[in-house]
């Protein structure tokens, strides 16, 4: 078997124009990126005389090191949905550079089921994530230049929520000190990175509806309180325009294809651990305005990702799922019922039975919404026969069925049933309940996140964030959308817990107000915002030789 980068390189790539073709762009609505990219117009507004079409989100069980492979699913399902003879778009998030040299691989999918160009797309692509960078980093320089320069807005410099942001997994600069070297070079003050997708220019370019909702979005953005404690927005620092300008062609979504060339909106990379974890609203959108499906996909497992997607994504897309497809591995469950990674391809019914309690969580959560949901099984080569008839059951007890789906090994041809019954559920009527009211408080909006989606029994806050709700209450920011930042490896905030665990409780640590976002974020247990690198990184494996050729990508 070919690595994922070997089959992405012998691909049949198709000119970006031809693809647009397929989509139903005109000429004059895409900017090509060179021979296989183009950014999507924003003006005019790629907009289309008929129906949305259906959206399929496509969301999995917690993530083990054996891996989900929800990429190559939506990919996969996507192709097969296009060979069915359905328009059909993918609406995907741009990998983040950090992880692709740390440990993670590549967001393009796998196998015969990928989006490409791969190493463009996990590389710099068209630059989005350095405009952000550059963008979030020149807020920060205006913020230090301005208390350097008299402090006309009396910032404490001691009470300063915006940082430093870098696309590069780097934990020596989680905590620095900043303006060092006298009075010529700034104030001194404690300060520190994030990696760029979490930054919170990020999460409102994934939100915005149109370059003017990014403006008024940035211009809300609070970087930290005065003196006397009231908050100081980016509209006080009046760079709401400039910080708009550096993100102007960010905003606009990325046109790439798959292997089979299906076209795919690869946009926005918010991780759905620390943020909402969904590609842009903008990107959805475009999918669903050209395409009869739009296949999109939430970050890692459905407490995460799909959660964020139900609850925040989908009032300001104003279109909600109509199938959620949770894709599932036989290894993974394997290892939530303690298999050893060593010894997960041998046949454990035993151990399989165990772990597939994750799965029920899921799809427990999940179907409270009120959308049909499928389970697809992402299969490997060593999964047994009896291993699949053992999940299919399983799913069945939830009045749910599971398909097999091959798209890794045969692409398209390898989801023919996942997409048959993907057409037959979205057909059906749904009734889209949404988990919680924005009127709710945001105690109760915890409760209902741990109780319904987590299967644990409730929140418990920490000082500091009791004080901070009641700061929230007489700032009018308590009813905002809560941003869970939990790992994403247990349903718990302890990443170690697979499974199902009950009677856990969330602890959460503190706020992180993000009201350009329009959300509270809550940090739970020991979630980072700048990962660090593993013993042996992804970079040591990679190189490239004298006609450009990449090898050890992926
Ligand atoms: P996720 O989206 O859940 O993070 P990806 O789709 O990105 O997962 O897949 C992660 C890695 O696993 C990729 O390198 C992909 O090639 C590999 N992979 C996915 N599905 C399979 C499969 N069925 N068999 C073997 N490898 C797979």
């Amino acid at each position: 078997m070919q690595t994922d980068i070997e089959i992405a390189q012998a691909a049949d790539v198709k000119p970006i124009t031809e693809i647009a073709t397929i989509a139903g762009l005109k000429a004059h609505e895409i900017e090509p990126y060179g021979y296989d990219k183009a950014k999507i117009k924003l003006d005019p507004t790629v907009k289309r005389d008929k129906t949305l079409g259906k959206l399929i989100l496509v969301t999995s069980i917690n993530p083990t090191p054996a891996g989900e492979g929800k990429s190559t699913v939506t990919v996969g399902l996507a192709d097969a949905l296009q060979m069915a003879g359905k328009k059909t778009m993918i609406a995907l998030r741009e990998p983040s550079l950090g992880p692709v040299m740390g440990m993670k691989g590549g967001a393009t999918g796998g196998g015969y089921a990928q989006v490409i160009p791969m190493a463009d797309i996990n590389l710099h692509f068209t630059g989005d994530f350095h405009a952000l960078t550059s963008a979030h980093d020149t807020l920060a320089a205006i913020l230090d230049n301005s208390m350097q320069q008299g402090n006309p807005l009396n910032i404490d410099p001691r009470r300063i929520l915006w940082k430093r942001v870098l696309d590069i997994n780097d934990r020596a600069l989680r905590h620095i000190n900043i303006g060092m070297g006298g009075p010529t070079s700034g104030v001194p003050r404690e300060d520190g990175f994030d990696i760029t997708v979490a930054s919170e220019l990020m999460a409102i370019l994934t939100l915005s509806t149109d370059l003017m909702d990014l403006k008024s979005r940035i211009a809300r953005i609070v970087v930290g309180y005065t003196y006397t404690k009231k908050p100081v927005t980016v509209n006080d620092l009046g760079v709401a325009g400039a910080l708009t300008v550096l993100l102007k062609d960010a905003i606009k979504p990325n046109l790439v294809q798959t292997l089979a060339h299906t076209p795919a909106i690869i946009h926005g990379g918010p991780f759905a651990n620390i943020a909402q974890g969904t590609n842009s609203i903008l990107a959805t959108k475009t999918a669903l305005q050209l395409a009869d499906y739009a296949v999109t996909e939430a970050g890692f497992g459905a407490d995460l990702g799909g959660e964020k997607f139900l609850d925040v994504k989908v009032p300001l897309l104003g279109k909600t799922p109509d199938t959620i497809v949770i894709v599932a591995t036989v290894r993974a469950l394997k290892h939530h019922g303690n298999v050893a990674l060593k010894d997960l391809n041998i046949e454990n019914v035993d151990a399989l039975k165990m772990g597939l309690k994750n799965l029920g969580q899921h799809l427990t959560a999940m179907g409270r919404y009120g959308i049909p949901v499928i389970v697809a099984i992402n299969r490997f080569t060593d999964d047994t026969e009896v291993e699949l008839q053992v999940v299919k059951t399983y799913v069945e007890q939830f009045g749910a069925s599971a398909y097999t789906t091959e798209v890794w090994a045969k692409g398209g041809v390898g989801a023919k049933t996942l997409a048959a019954a993907v057409i037959e559920k979205s057909a059906q009527e749904s009734d889209f309940t949404p988990l919680y009211q924005s009127s709710d408080d945001a105690t109760n909006k915890l409760n209902s996140i741990v109780q319904v989606i987590y299967g644990g029994q409730g929140v418990e806050l920490s000082q500091v964030a009791q004080r901070q709700l009641l700061e929230f209450k007489q700032l009018g920011w308590d009813k905002l959308p809560i941003i869970m930042a939990k790992t994403q490896y247990s349903l718990s905030d302890d990443a170690k817990q697979l499974g199902a665990p009950k009677k856990f409780v969330i602890h959460i640590r503190e706020f992180v107000p993000k009201l350009g976002a329009g959300f509270l974020v809550a940090m739970t247990g020991s979630i980072l915002t700048m990962p660090g690198l593993p013993k042996h990184p992804a970079a040591l494996d990679i190189d490239i030789d004298k006609n450009g050729i990449i090898t050890g990508l992926f």
